[in-house]
């Protein structure tokens, strides 16, 4: 359990953030991150050089965790609102990962930062240590806490937190969301897999068994597709077979329209898909078994 100094300012430091962060869809500059929270007078800052954050008001707990763009492959979602978050460096004893692991035994809530582009980083909290994995250097992350937990620590106003981890889990779906289609594009150097088009703000990672059917997160259940042809293959008007190949529904072939049709939708019937290098990426073939299935009976 948090003293009580510790939790009153834990609990002023999410209603700051819940005052400042919502009308900015949760993204927070470093700048405003850095310069801190002001409380009783003193600078209390939310965000450090280091992943794991404590400043020197809080005695026990720390107060975030931050995920830098550098380091998307190593902290990964693994699941839509769970986090696999990597220790600081390999001393399973460093002091910032005894803090994480003291923060996951007591439940202490805490805020994910997760940065978008240099400089800028969404803001996600509650957020729980829920898992710790020292084989792996890594800790689990979730907007839910480990119920159990939560209840033998309840003071009078977690009930507000815990009435709002569905914006917290709405923004970490939201991260997980981007962070699949960051790793989607980069496995297929920005292009998509069916006309090769180039235009990054053009492009979407596609899921080829959607997230709403238990598709995973995986680059190799996802495409690079531009927004024509992701429209498309959802709505079943072009299918992948499972050894790539691209296939164009057959009354679309026969229709006569202007150029969209002819040459970005006909003549790439038939055609291979162009796929990442790395073969753990490339899509896998009893994914793209399954759409084809519903391709083929649409
Ligand atoms: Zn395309």
């Amino acid at each position: 359990m948090e003293d009580i100094e510790s939790h009153k300012l834990r609990l002023a430091i999410f209603d700051w953030l819940q005052q400042c962060t919502p009308a900015n869809n949760y993204v927070m500059d470093w700048a405003a991150l850095s310069k801190g929270f002001i409380y009783n007078g003193e600078i209390v800052t939310l965000i450090g050089a280091r992943g794991i954050w404590k400043p020197r008001q809080f005695s026990d707990y720390p107060i975030s965790i931050t995920s830098v763009r550098q380091s998307m492959y190593a902290d990964e979602f693994i699941g839509e609102d769970i986090l696999s978050y990597s220790y600081r460096g390999s001393d399973v004893n460093h002091p910032d990962n005894v803090g994480l692991r003291n923060a996951m035994q007591h439940a202490i809530p805490l805020i994910y930062f997760h940065q978008i582009v240099k400089g800028k980083y969404m803001a996600a909290w509650p957020v729980y240590v829920v898992g710790d994995e020292p084989d792996k250097l890594k800790f689990t992350i979730s907007a839910e806490s480990n119920e159990v937990l939560l209840n033998e620590n309840m003071l009078s106003e977690p009930a507000a937190i815990y009435r709002r981890k569905y914006a917290t889990r709405e923004v970490l779906i939201r991260l997980h969301q981007g962070s699949f289609r960051e790793r989607v594009l980069l496995a297929y150097k920005d292009h998509c897999a069916m006309c090769h088009l180039k235009h990054r703000e053009l492009l979407d990672a596609a899921h080829i068994i959607p997230d709403s059917q238990g598709g995973s997160p995986e680059i190799s259940n996802g495409l690079s597709l531009c927004k024509i042809h992701h429209a498309a293959y959802d709505q079943n008007i072009i299918g992948i077979s499972p050894d790539y190949q691209i296939e164009v529904r057959e009354d679309i072939l026969h229709e006569v329209d202007g150029p969209m049709l002819k040459h970005g939708i006909q003549e790439i019937n038939k055609t291979k898909l162009r796929l990442p290098k790395t073969k753990i990426h490339q899509p896998r073939k009893e994914w793209l078994d399954v759409r084809y299935k519903a391709f083929r009976s649409a």
